[in-house]
Formats: structure tokens, sequence, C-alpha cells
């Protein structure tokens, strides 16, 4: 573990990481079917740390709003647990890392409209359905909850992004075919047209890293966000463990042996990372590798966790 003798102010350390793993070559890729994601230039990076001490220490990037598409995942589901009692969400969507795509149909099919667990889109799906039942305009509600927590002092704060929203919404029969299939087997309360919406909203939300970093810190704080608590710590321990099992799409594996931390990854490039009684960390870099995480920022992310130690192991 990294000690205040031995070691340089974490705001130099960030500012190095972003010198080392800024990228230089269009390397990595883009998703494809999410237009409005292929917008930001390839070298865009970003980096931000907020302590549980109250600090936020930032470099490169960090105050650009960047789409922030299944990190929202981790505040829906946070909000979920919060709304009701969690053993009625927890009947509804597993928790065990799902092995195949995020948005696989064959697995729901065959495991008859049980989501894995609440990162991949079927599981997602069925956390907003299952917020929207006391809160009808669930992404607004994750919004406000974003908004309070980041603070609004960097800028207008975070957003969603509408017109990005209605151009997936027009893309979406993926999406439309698992709501459609979990409808089929008792698994949404809602239309799927009005849980796809919500969530494709939600996943819309634009914010920097130094925002998001700070919405995610209650993880940090065992449950305890801005303004009181978010959840108990309990849940935020749960949270976090389901992060590392399976926040990384098909590599949280390969994730949780490069980093050691918790994290969840969009397809906007971004990165969400806890570090239990220490700190939330977000990285953005648009490019992203096979299997769907930033590639520049996955490559921080293992730096960083050497150079500080920072580590659940
Ligand atoms: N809105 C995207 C989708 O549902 C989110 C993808 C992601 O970040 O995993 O396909």
């Amino acid at each position: 573990m990294m000690t205040a003798l031995d070691s340089p102010p974490l705001g130099l350390v960030l500012a190095d990481i972003v010198h080392s793993h800024r990228p230089r070559s269009e390397a990595g890729s883009v998703p494809a079917g999410i237009p409005h994601l292929s917008s930001p230039p390839f070298d865009r990076f970003g980096i931000a740390v907020a302590t549980t001490s109250g600090d936020v220490f930032s470099a490169g990037d960090a105050d650009l709003p960047f789409s922030i598409q299944s990190i929202s995942k981790v505040f829906t589901l946070a909000m979920a647990l919060s709304a009701d009692d969690p053993g009625r969400l927890w009947s509804r969507v597993l928790r065990e890392p799902s092995g195949t795509s995020f948005n696989s149909l064959v697995q729901l099919e065959v495991e008859h409209g049980i989501p894995r667990n609440p990162f991949i889109n079927s599981g997602a799906l069925v956390v907003t359905d299952h917020l929207m039942e006391r809160f009808p305009d669930a992404a607004g509600h994750v919004l406000q909850f974003l908004r309070v927590q980041a603070g609004q002092h960097s800028g207008q704060g975070p957003f969603i992004d509408e017109v990005a929203a209605g151009n997936e919404l027009a893309n979406s029969s993926r999406n439309l075919a698992l709501a459609h299939f979990l409808k089929n087997f008792g698994n949404l309360h809602r239309s799927a047209e009005a849980v796809v919406e919500n969530y494709v909203r939600q996943c819309s939300i634009m914010m920097s890293c130094v925002e998001m970093a700070k919405a995610g810190l209650f993880l940090a704080r065992g449950g305890h966000g801005a303004n009181g608590p978010v959840v108990s710590r309990s849940e935020a321990k749960r949270i976090g463990s389901i992060m590392l099992t399976c926040g990384m799409y098909d590599a949280a594996g390969e994730f949780a042996y490069r980093v050691g931390l918790p994290g969840k990854s969009g397809v906007g490039g971004g990165i969400l990372v806890i570090v239990p009684g220490e700190c939330a960390i977000c990285v953005w870099s648009p490019r992203l590798d096979s299997k769907g995480n930033s590639l520049a920022g996955s490559a921080a992310l293992a730096d960083l966790s050497d150079r500080t130690g920072w580590s659940v192991f």
C-alpha cells in the first residue's frame, strides 16, 4: 500500500497516468449501432478520484461529459434496492456472471426469463421495471440522484442526451426483444416499450469523470452518500461484489486479475471503480477492446492499482 512518505501526491500520479495512457492512435473500436458514441475523438482520456476524506483529484479530460451507458446500471440497482424490499428484486434476477454477451437472448430463453445478473441488459431491464413501480420516471429519478451526489460545481452537471436517447431508441430492436421475452415469462410488469425507453434514457446520461467519481463514492463509504445513507452497508458490499463478478462484460475475470477492484464499464468508454473505504475512481477513454471495455481505461486502472496498492485483495 502506498504511504504518505514514499509516494508522490495523487494529483501527480494521475497526471502521469494521463501522460502514459492517453491514446496516440486509433486502436480499438467504437460500438456499432449507437452512432453518437463514435463522435468523441480517439485521444480523449480523463481520470478522477473522489476520496472518502472528501478530496477530488483529476487529470486529463476529467471534466468533459461522456455517455455513461451501462455504468448507469450500478445506480439504477442502488435506487431499486433502496426503494423497496431487496428480496423482491432478487427473486427476479440472479447474481451470477453470465458468460455470454451482455444482450444475449439465448440465455434468457434457456433460463426461463430470469436474467443471470443485474448488469446484463435483460437484468437491467428487470431492475428498471422494478424501480418504475415506485418511480415511473426511473431515468429521471436516477439522474436526480446523480446530480445531487455529483454536486453542481463542475459545469452544468449530469444531464440526459435526449437526441442520443431518441436515436438509440429507434435502434432498440434487441433490447425490445429482451423486454418482450421477459414479459412473456412474467418477469416484466410494465410495458416493454416503457421499460426500454426508461432504460435507454438512463444509458444516455452524460456526465464527467469528476462527477462520476463523486456519484460512485457512496459505494466506497459503506452506502453513505453526499446527503446521507443511499443503501445499507450490506447492500453496498453486495453491489461491489456484483461489480467485481459481473461488471466488465465477458472480461470480469481478466479485470479482477489485472486491477483487483470492483468495476463497472459502459460502451461509452467509461469505467467506474470502487476502492472500499478509500475512494471511487472514474476513467474515460472512448475506444474499446474486443470485450467492450475501454482499452486505455483498463490499462490505466491496472497501472494505477499497481502504483497505489489499491485492491480488495
Ligand atoms: N445502451 C446500450 C445497450 O443497451 C448499453 C450498452 C453498454 O454500455 O453495455 O445496448
